[in-house]
């Protein structure tokens, strides 16, 4: 059997907005991920990867729930 944690308060909190992303493109969240991202975009730049660009674009920008927190 399994015991719940105690309530502190903030369970719904939790529930109702993630602190990662869940979406299809992985959005970047943290500081340090969006400087990862930027870098993957310099990258994708200097090869002419313009599908890269693209997906490292979204990545960086569009709504995305997890960044309700920050
Ligand atoms: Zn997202």
């Amino acid at each position: 059997m399994t015991e719940l944690p105690p309530d502190d308060g903030t369970a719904e909190e939790r529930t109702c907005v993630p602190t990662r992303c869940y979406c299809l493109f992985n959005h970047a969240i943290t500081e340090q991920e969006r400087a990862e991202v930027r870098k993957q975009i310099d990258y994708a730049r200097r090869i002419g990867d313009t599908h890269g660009l693209l997906v490292h674009l979204t990545r960086l920008t569009g709504e995305c729930p997890a960044r309700r927190n920050s």
